[in-house]
Order: structure tokens, then sequence, then C-alpha cells
């Protein structure tokens, strides 16, 4: 799909939201396991052994392209404590609710090396107004993705994340 861009008056292209269908965590389990488990487009739940639950929402992480006038966004998975999935249970008919919760990655990003965006820690940033939230990776750590998120990455390297996702 092609559109008239607001910021430069010519036309582009849209790009595909690169979303993943479900935690890396539930991808993890076995057959068998997750039949056990719930997963939904936004939220998953697993049952650990020791009968608690572990809680993943979906939210969007938008990467920012510096010589674009468009963003990548990215749908990924990230776990919730279990005051923060209830707090989203409760609020989520509430379209005016705005609140932040803190949640740890649980997607890996292709495109970085194995293991380094798992496990970072997030703000998810929930505005009910808006559909899911915002997932905002904290500014801190020395890490590729991290850097790459607050400064931005190119068209070109943009082009390549979304043929790599869609051709897989
Ligand atoms: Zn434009």
């Amino acid at each position: 799909m092609t559109y008239t861009c607001e910021q430069c008056g010519q036309e582009h292209e849209d790009w595909p939201a690169l979303v993943f269908k479900a935690p890396d965590p539930y991808l993890a389990l076995s057959e068998e396991d997750r039949e056990k488990a719930e997963l939904t487009k936004e939220i998953c739940c697993i049952e650990e052994e020791d009968g608690t639950n572990q809680w993943y929402i979906r939210g969007v992480l938008t990467q920012y392209v510096y010589d674009a006038c468009q963003y990548l966004d990215y749908g990924v998975w990230v776990s919730l404590s279990e005051a923060s999935i209830k707090d989203y249970y409760e609020h989520y008919e509430d379209k005016t609710y705005k609140t932040t919760y803190f949640g740890w990655l649980v997607t890996n990003l292709p495109n970085y090396p194995a293991n380094t965006t798992f496990g970072l820690p997030t703000n998810v940033e929930v505005d009910n107004s808006k559909g899911i939230p915002t997932i905002l990776p904290h500014k801190k750590g020395d890490s590729i993705f991290i850097e790459e998120f607050y400064d931005g990455i190119s068209t070109a390297e943009a082009l390549l994340r979304i043929e790599a996702i869609i051709n897989k």
C-alpha cells in the first residue's frame, strides 16, 4: 500500500509491522505444554511446574528510522508481574486508562546477536485510548539494540529487516 506522506508530500510505501505471534518462552514449550498454556494475539499465560503463572502481553516497539518519514513497528512480548497483569485485566475495557508497568522483553529480535534483546528491562506504557501498549526499552547497558533503538536505523536497514522476516 502506498500513501501520500503528510511530512514531505511524496508517495511512500507502507511498511508492515513485524509481529511475533507468541513470546519466546511459549515457543520453547513442547507441543504438550503448549496445550496447557494460553495464547491469544495479545496475552499469553504459562503455568510453571510450581503452579505459579507467568504472564506475557504483546506491545508495540517503535524503531526510529533516521532517514525516513516513517517508523518500523515491531510487535514484541514482555513479561508482567502478577500485580501488573491483574491491573491490566481490571482496566482492559476502560478506554481512558493510562499507566506504566515494568516488563522484561521476552522476544529475541532476529537481527541482533542471540539473547541480547531477551530479558532487557522495559517500560510498558498503557494508553487504552490508543490500543495495545507501547514498549520502551530502558536506556542503559551497552547493547547494539538499545543504541540503535535510541539513535535510529537507516531505511536500508529497515528494509533488510522487513525482508528477512517476511521471507522467513
Ligand atoms: Zn515523507
